[in-house]
């Protein structure tokens, strides 16, 4: 996606695509990292001075009302940001603390258990050592 796909896409999600929005939608989709606002802050600030790290939770938050994110919550008190919105697996390493992404689907069973709710959101999270900390041990 370039500037201009980002920018119709934000329209399209109903998000008036200023210029911060834009540059923080890019960043997510660039870097693929799961970050964390404070990721995004600090990586952003240096191109966009008059950003603030208020703006960039509050334009998260409207992102993901709006279906463009999903918030990953592997670790308490830290919320990450994804802009995958497809239902995929995440694996934290506990030594890098790298989040990546896998293939995975939720499969049978829980239709039945539970029938009549209605579910929102999907999360499947592993946590261990990833190849690259497990081949350095
Ligand atoms: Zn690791
Ligand atoms: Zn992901």
């Amino acid at each position: 996606m370039d500037i201009g796909d980002i920018k119709k896409y934000l329209e399209e999600k109903g998000i008036s695509p200023s210029f911060q929005r834009i540059k923080i939608l890019e960043y997510l989709l660039t870097h693929k990292n799961h970050p964390t606002v404070d990721t995004i802050y600090k990586e952003l600030m240096q191109l966009i001075p008059t950003l603030s790290k208020t703006t960039v939770y509050n334009t998260l938050k409207s992102f993901f009302e709006k279906g463009i994110v999903t918030v990953i919550t592997i670790e308490e008190g830290e919320a990450r940001y994804d802009a995958d919105v497809s239902v995929h697996g995440h694996f934290k390493c506990n030594k890098c603390g790298e989040v990546i992404d896998f293939d995975a689907e939720v499969k049978n069973g829980y239709e039945e258990f539970l029938k009549g709710s209605i579910i929102d959101e999907k999360h499947i999270y592993f946590r261990g050592t990833c190849k690259k900390c497990a081949e350095k041990s």
